[in-house]
């Protein structure tokens, strides 16, 4: 049965789409798992559909299946038969847009605006490293001494593909995260074994779907839903997976790596943030009232480069923090199909309870509660946006990354650029971050002392395709976006010729 979703209605492909069965695709063909998880709307709590999960074996299976063709047909593609498979999927996500947007709104909740600006940049995405497959290239250098005199030896390098990657994928942006991985993987050649998380199972289906129709043979793109720790262990521990290219937590991260040990294989991390917004006294207010709360709310905080730790000049700290409860008393909690809705529901019950749980904490540690703070009395998981003040750094909501809308403004007693980056950079994460100034110095000063990945200037979370993205400190190793993107699925390997 499909449920009523909040009165909203839903496209007919979507409602096709949820009425089908949903299974493991493994070596082209769809396959039915060990088990099956019912996946729910977060903002009604009521179930989508059933689908199946898989277990170790069937990520035995799947690697298998992905090293089969990687030693096979997919290695034997010319670049631009790559190129143009890409494009083409590039074109069937394009066509599937609405059922596409529709699947992580009603899996993950977010809002329609959202997932529409995902879909917009999805396809960009697969284009833009089809693109970069012609791109790929190697240097000529000089040969080594002993080998012979320059001129009667060549030295060059090749980019190889590093081999099977596993890519194990968080629910906070499902397909799109998806997409960061499968379309530099598939890029640079590898063939993939991806793992979606077991909150959001759905879209990952369709592009798999959409894989296959666009001609992808039979093996380079594998899926496999199941649980973190059966399906999602076994893919970071499989001796004969290459490459681990994973998002999420920074305690999981932390298991990847201890699971990757056995082959040494190698590891890319997007991990957590706790990131810090400073607001100058030259600010521009109009603009950076909207532009700090949605650093903070978009995506209901469970974004991971959410600006969640506000540094406000004394100046303006008063009327920063009253303009931010005004935006945030004015955002529209609802069904993220609704075209009003500015603020959908968190991700699950379970975690529903962790961000309330991190509110009683501030409480009770003597932060003062602006706005919000409690969980509405209604069905599904809503909480609206929640501002503290006089939070200070040894709180558990300024140091540890709560992953739903809660933000702190901590109030600057100087104007020191350098003691305002030592409070900024007070944290284990370094994943974005932004200024706010009207000060072209202030702003580039702060930009290059901030210890982080991704730093934005009168704006947050400018991220792009073409614009590298990771973690300093315990947000992660490597970057996604990007030429950077595509590299962390390339090896380097060097040939010299006696000629
Ligand atoms: P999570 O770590 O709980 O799960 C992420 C994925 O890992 C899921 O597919 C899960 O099934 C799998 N997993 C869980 N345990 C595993 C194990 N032992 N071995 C292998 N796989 C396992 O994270 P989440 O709750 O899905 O996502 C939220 C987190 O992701 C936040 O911390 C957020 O900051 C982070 N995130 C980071 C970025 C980034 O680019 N840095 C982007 C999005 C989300």
């Amino acid at each position: 049965m499909i449920p009523a979703f909040d009165g909203h209605d839903i496209l007919p492909e979507t409602r096709a789409f949820l009425a089908q069965s949903h299974r493991l695709l493994i070596d082209g063909a769809w396959v039915d798992g060990s088990d099956v998880l019912t996946t729910r709307d977060p903002a009604t709590g009521l179930p989508l559909c059933e689908v199946a999960i898989g277990g170790a074996d069937e990520i035995d299976r799947a690697v298998a299946a992905a090293r089969r063709a990687f030693d096979g047909p997919w290695s034997r593609l010319t670049a631009a038969e790559r190129t143009a498979l890409l494009h083409r999927f590039a074109r069937a996500i394009e066509a599937n847009g609405g059922l596409l947007a529709e699947l992580d709104i009603l899996d993950n909740g977010m809002p329609r605006f959202i997932a529409e600006l995902t879909v917009a940049n999805a396809v960009e995405m697969v284009d833009y490293y089809a693109g970069a497959i012609l791109r790929i290239e190697g240097t000529t250098t000089a040969p080594p001494r002993h080998v012979s005199a320059e001129g009667e030896a060549l030295t060059y390098t090749l980019r190889e593909p590093v081999g099977v990657a596993g890519l194990i994928v968080p629910w906070n942006v499902p397909f799109s995260t998806f997409l960061l991985k499968a379309a530099p993987a598939l890029a640079a050649g590898c063939t993939i074994v991806v793992k979606p998380s077991e909150e959001t199972p759905l879209s990952a289906l369709l592009m798999g779907q959409l894989l296959l129709d666009s001609g992808f043979p039979p093996g380079v793109v594998n899926i496999v839903n199941g649980y973190g720790a059966a399906a999602g262990a076994r893919l970071a521990e499989h001796p004969d997976v290459d490459k681990i290219s994973f998002t999420g937590s920074t305690a999981t991260g932390r298991r990847i790596v201890q699971a990757a040990t056995g082959n040494l294989k190698k590891v890319s991390l997007e991990l957590g943030g706790k990131s810090a917004v400073v607001v100058l006294a030259d600010a521009d207010l109009d603009r950076a009232i909207p532009g700090v709360a949605m650093a903070t709310f978009f995506l209901q905080g469970q974004n991971c480069m959410a600006g969640t730790r506000i540094f406000a000049a004394d100046a303006i700290h008063d009327r920063l923090v009253e303009g931010l409860a005004a935006f945030a008393r004015g955002l529209t909690l609802g069904h993220g199909l609704d075209p009003a809705t500015t603020q959908g529901p968190i991700i699950s019950d379970a975690q529903a309870a962790k961000v309330m749980g991190y509110i009683d904490a501030g409480r009770a540690a003597g932060a003062s509660l602006v706005t919000g703070g409690v969980r509405l009395d209604r069905p599904g998981n809503f909480i609206p946006p929640t501002i503290f003040t006089d939070a200070t750094p040894d709180m558990s909501i300024v140091r540890e990354e709560i992953f739903g809308p809660v933000m702190t403004v901590q109030r600057l007693t100087t104007d020191d650029l350098d003691a305002i980056a030592r409070l900024a950079n007070d944290s284990p994460f370094g994943l974005s971050g932004s200024v706010w100034t009207t000060s072209l110095s202030a702003a580039h000063k702060l930009a290059t002392r901030i210890r982080s990945g991704h730093v934005s200037i009168n704006t947050h979370g400018a991220v792009g395709t073409n614009i590298p993205f990771g973690g300093y400190g315990q947000s992660g190793w490597g970057r996604e976006f990007g030429r950077e993107g595509i590299d962390a699925y390339l090896e380097t390997k060097a040939v010299t010729a006696r000629l």
